[in-house]
């Protein structure tokens, strides 16, 4: 059994911070920055909006790293409105959050895109947050993890080494909606999604970090957090509050 340092992320979406103006960008860093910091045992990140991302690394504390939540496949050309992997180096970000189920359901993100931008980012160099998960009527089906196999392929179809790469299992049902998976309802998926990575990729799977994501709160992180597989959170709302989401990485 390989150890896994958990790994937080709080993502903002499109939220400047509580806000929608570059000053509640301000008032989020400086409760993160006020806050109790993250133990030396726990990564945490904070995946804000392209255009806040460097005024938010120049000003947060180094114990956050600072994530994208989105990037092209592609280095450069007429891709009009969106950001390359090796501009978000160039500008010393390194974390990048790909397939987020809003991507994938809101703008029509595929497998295969996805998949072409987690092997365009890991060939940078960076960290990758990927995510996975189903939605309501999947899980009522029994069909979680059809639905997630496909997913998943398109990770391990475009992953090498696995040492930078995170996977975010986030049920769709509970984002944003304040439906938390049970903790056993959560640990039975993890346990499921890396019994699979297993055999594909044998013991290398027991080294993967698998975050949690959908409706994590300051009241529930500690309880999920207590289960093996589950090896951190993705935060959205939660994340939006210096205290909450302090709170909950303060669990690990
Ligand atoms: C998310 O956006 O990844 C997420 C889990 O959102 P929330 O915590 O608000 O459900």
């Amino acid at each position: 059994f390989m150890s896994r340092m958990p790994i937080v992320g709080g993502n903002w979406k499109m939220n400047a911070g509580n806000g929608t103006t570059k000053q509640s960008v301000v008032e989020l860093v400086e409760g993160l920055n006020a806050a109790p910091k993250p133990s030396s045992g726990c990564e945490v990140f904070v995946a804000v909006p392209y255009i806040y991302l460097d005024s938010v690394s120049s000003t947060i504390d180094k114990s956050f790293k600072v994530s994208a939540q989105n990037m092209y496949k592609e280095a450069k050309g007429a891709f009009t409105g969106e950001i390359s992997g090796e501009m978000l180096m160039d500008m010393g970000i390194s974390t990048v959050i790909i397939g987020h189920s809003e991507r994938r359901d809101i703008f029509g993100e595929t497998d295969a895109l996805l998949g072409a931008k987690i092997s365009k980012a890991l060939s940078l160099g960076m960290r990758v947050v990927a995510c996975c998960g189903e939605h309501k009527e999947e899980r009522e089906a029994g069909t979680t993890m059809d639905v997630l196999v496909p997913q998943l392929e398109a990770i391990v179809a475009n992953t090498e080494d696995w040492s930078n790469l995170v996977i975010a299992y986030e049920p769709v049902w509970a984002i944003g909606t304040g439906l938390t998976a049970t903790p056993e309802q959560a640990q039975d998926t993890h346990a499921k999604i890396r019994e699979w990575l297993a055999s594909k990729i044998g013991t290398t799977a027991d080294g993967v970090r698998i975050q949690y994501g959908g409706s994590v709160n300051d009241k529930n992180a500690a309880e999920l957090a207590k289960a093996p597989d589950i090896d951190g959170f993705l935060v959205g709302g939660a994340s939006l509050k210096a205290g909450p989401f302090s709170t909950i990485y303060g669990v690990f």
